[in-house]
């Protein structure tokens, strides 16, 4: 009898042992999980910080402080705009920290208060524009002015009167312009509608300025052939560059007669994307080509 009671004793502290090492164990492990949890966040935080804007295929490494600078100032933006409008220098003065223009000669040229042309850019092909339809002595680069040419003549049978009445323009023509802005209105108020010599597009070649037939271009938003040109001008290559309420992005107050040629199919695509050429280039042009 004494024999059993020490045996069952001893099997009672076994299964006693084996259940305080497996408590034990299982402790242990929760704790670990528990030390996960708690250190998960902290360590993860610069990382998910730098995810938001990386993940776009348009972050640039080196902008990360302005891009979160940025969102600081403009906290209803979303990520994507907050990236193309830092990688469009938009959160620095206008006309700091410029760079020439890339991409000459073609249609991808982008020029604004950040990307200049030289002083003695002249882009090539340029001819000069029939004064049936357009102000005389004005030139436009050759694929632009055919394709300005096939607007005009198609939107005459829908009934509509376009005029070209500005064109090309050298960084000579421009430097007056600007200057005499600037002596009427001061600087101000001539960089919001003017551009400075070597930053206007109109140096392109790829730009047409509209009107109604012998209508002042100040009464084109008015008109049956503004409201022609938002509908069609895309399928003939070309965009309303300034467009109204993008001020802050293009730089420019709305201009309903500047239109900017790029091609039929990349004007389409900006047309469709309802975003600006700005940030379309900034998107999807820029780090393509450079
Ligand atoms: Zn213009």
């Amino acid at each position: 009898m004494k024999k059993i009671i020490i045996i069952l004793s001893s099997i009672i502290v076994i299964i006693f042992i084996i259940l305080m090492i497996f408590l034990f164990n299982t402790d242990s492990k929760d704790k670990d999980i528990d030390n996960i949890k708690e250190k998960k966040p902290t360590e993860n935080i610069p990382l998910e910080e730098d995810n938001k804007f990386s993940k776009l295929s348009y972050y640039k490494k080196e902008n990360l402080d302005r891009y979160k600078a940025y969102q600081d100032n403009n906290k209803d933006l979303s990520i994507e705009d907050i990236v193309t409008r830092v990688n469009l220098n938009l959160d620095k003065e206008f006309y700091t920290d410029t760079i020439p223009a890339t991409n000459l000669n073609t249609n991808y040229l982008f020029v604004n208060k950040f990307n200049y042309l030289d002083s003695n850019y002249i882009p090539n092909n340029l001819e000069l524009l029939d004064n049936s339809y357009a102000k005389s002595g004005i030139y436009l680069v050759k694929e632009a002015k055919d394709n300005i040419e096939k607007l005009i003549s198609d939107a005459k049978n829908d009934g509509m009167n376009i005029r070209v009445i500005s064109a090309y323009r050298s960084y000579t023509y421009q430097e007056n312009l600007y200057n005499n802005y600037v002596k009427s209105d001061g600087v101000e108020m001539a960089d919001t509608y003017s551009a400075r010599a070597g930053y206007s597009e109109h140096q392109t070649g790829l730009v047409v300025d509209v009107t109604r037939a012998f209508d002042d271009f100040n009464n084109f938003e008015n008109t049956n052939e503004y409201n022609w040109m938002l509908e069609n001008a895309h399928n003939y290559g070309f965009i309303l560059r300034y467009p109204k309420n993008k001020e802050k992005i293009t730089t420019y107050s709305f201009e309903a007669w500047h239109y900017r040629y790029v091609g039929i199919e990349l004007a389409q695509k900006i047309k469709a994307s309802s975003l600006t050429f700005d940030e379309y280039y900034a998107r999807y042009l820029e780090s393509d080509n450079n």
